[in-house]
């Protein structure tokens, strides 16, 4: 972190940064272009249409953010301040007041337009995401294209969303009308930075609401990247605004503001605490919450049969190690009847180590601090003598070295069955797999958690799916299958893993409100 140098961000220098960054759409041009800058290059606000400056006076500081494939300073972003936040939640109230106004199908247009300019430039979208997150190419390009799914679901959804309407016999009609329900805190973290962002901007937007959105400080340039399309799009000013900046000083100024409405927040559960926390006086504030999660993946000895059994390991380790681990929903708990352990320990061990291969099939973990951490876990692991059936004790990096994020796929066994390593969620390429003796020690190894976000069932009884599945503590539980979804259902979690439900429906509940009119018979 240091202190701001006015003269690097002239607006000039903002306009020629975004153009020469909007024309990287290859890996190749993204590395010589970073290659040839002097100083690395600083990513604005992004604040009533414009790309800008925050405050700048003797408390304005900056962050440095890193590239987790080669650990070395990739860019800086400003952290806005209060003031700067205040700046931003003025302009994005100033908008509500037309945008809110706007008929559903000109709202429609402009999210189609939007999803079209993501299509478009869905290479360059891409290219960005894996630098600046460290994920594959090929699993950057999954998710820029669920983004660009997200506009364009949104922007058919509100022109075809029905209300409810009743009748009291002889008495009164009676119906819901919604309203937007007006500014919004859109909050994302590191691990999926494009698409979780933008599964908050669509229906925030698409509902008649404005938003300011905030990035983790770890992965901002998708956001950077995005209010440059907007700007393309033509979308009214402040209508969406991006403020870049930390959790504690930026986030929390965020959320806690009074003329803020609503806060969609996606992130850690502790995080989560803080938000309620820092709202619970203001009872009249929206709260979506999507936490973490501490995902089981059960395995019954009958998805093991020949015929079965291929596609019963695909999953399970699609489930544990795609996007290196590091999606809330992926299941790094499995559980394996025990008549099928050996086998099941042995063939997954063979294909995790032929799939995944770090640099190849597999990326970077996010930050430095984040490979720490799961080091930290590792170490754990040694000190409890469990077994490393794949992996090993990751050295120690630096941020600003020269290696990079690397964490090897790693299969731990032997695991304590008290052992932190079952509990605390890692978010990184490491799973534990653990025998159970029936369908009941399952559901409740399973349940054994303080998380209820996703759970994998892999067996091919068909009322075994319907019995244990409908058992599980859980928000989203996926049967022979991860990661399947239809943007109306409801995505959220049980327990610790958050409040409220989003997509489709649910995601209209969070940004209106809704009154009920009742007209008389006569
Ligand atoms: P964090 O909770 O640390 O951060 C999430 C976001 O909140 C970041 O933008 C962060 O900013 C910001 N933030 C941090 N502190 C505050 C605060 N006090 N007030 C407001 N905002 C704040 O999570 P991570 O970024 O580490 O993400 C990983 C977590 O996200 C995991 O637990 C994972 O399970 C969860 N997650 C849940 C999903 C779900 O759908 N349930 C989906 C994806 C991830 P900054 O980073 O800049 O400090």
């Amino acid at each position: 972190m240091g202190q701001m140098n006015p003269e690097e961000w002239t607006q000039q220098a903002l306009i020629d940064s975004a153009d020469a960054v909007w024309g990287c759409d290859t890996i190749e041009k993204a590395n010589s272009f970073i290659a040839s800058l002097p100083t690395p290059m600083c990513l604005p606000n992004y604040v009533a249409g414009k790309l800008g400056l925050p405050v700048l006076d003797a408390t304005a500081t900056f962050i440095d953010s890193y590239e987790p494939k080669t650990g070395k300073l990739l860019y800086r972003l400003p952290r806005a301040q209060e003031k700067d936040v205040e700046d931003a939640i003025r302009h994005a109230r100033a908008a509500f007041q037309t945008w809110s106004k706007t008929t559903r199908s000109e709202r429609s247009v402009y999210l189609r337009r939007i999803s079209e300019l993501l299509q478009e430039n869905r290479e360059l979208f891409a290219v960005w995401e894996s630098i600046d997150q460290g994920k594959t190419l090929e699993r950057a390009r999954i998710e820029v294209d669920r983004a660009i799914s997200n506009f364009s679901y949104f922007s058919t959804y509100i022109i075809h969303e029905q209300t409810a309407a009743r009748m009291v016999d002889g008495v009164a009609l009676t119906y819901e009308h919604r309203s937007p329900a007006g500014v919004f805190a859109l909050i994302s973290p590191w691990n999926m930075p494009l698409y979780l962002l933008t599964w908050k901007i669509a229906p925030c937007i698409a509902f008649g609401c404005t938003a300011v959105a905030k990035p983790s400080e770890i992965t901002s340039m998708s956001a950077y990247l995005l209010g440059i399309l907007f700007q393309k799009a033509k979308l009214p000013a402040g209508v969406v605004n991006i403020v870049l900046g930390d959790g504690p000083t930026t986030g929390a100024a965020l959320v806690a503001s009074p003329l803020v409405d609503g806060v969609s927040f996606t992130g850690g559960t502790q995080t989560g605490i803080a938000i309620r926390r820092a709202t619970a006086h203001q009872i009249r504030k929206h709260l979506s919450l999507e936490l973490g999660g501490k995902n089981p993946t059960l395995v019954f000895a009958d998805s093991m049969t020949p015929a079965t059994r291929e596609r019963t390991i695909r999953i399970a380790a699609t489930a544990a190690f795609e996007n290196q681990g590091e999606i809330c929903l992926c299941g790094s708990r499995i559980y394996v009847e025990r008549a099928a352990y050996e086998e099941f320990l042995a063939l997954f061990t063979e294909y995790v180590t032929k799939k995944y291969v770090l640099r190849e099939t597999m990326g970077a973990v996010a930050s430095a601090q984040h490979y720490s951490k799961i080091r930290g876990y590792l170490q754990l692991a040694a000190d409890e003598k469990a077994t490393f059936s794949l992996g090993s004790f990751p050295p120690s990096v630096e941020e600003g070295g020269t290696q990079g994020y690397w964490v090897s796929p790693t299969i731990l066994t032997d695991v304590a069955p008290d052992s932190v390593l079952l509990k605390d969620e890692i978010f990184g390429p490491v799973v534990t797999v653990c025998p159970f003796d029936d369908e009941a020690d399952a559901i409740r190894l399973a349940n054994d958690s303080e998380y209820g976000l996703a759970a994998v069932l892999l067996t091919t009884d068909g009322a075994r799916m319907r019995r244990v599945g409908e058992q599980i503590e859980a928000g989203l539980v996926w049967v022979n299958c991860w990661l399947v979804r239809d943007l109306g259902t409801p995505f959220g979690g049980m327990k610790n893993s958050g409040t409220g439900r989003e997509g489709g429906e649910y995601s209209r509940e969070v940004f209106t409100v809704a009154r009920t009119l009742h007209l008389p018979a006569y």
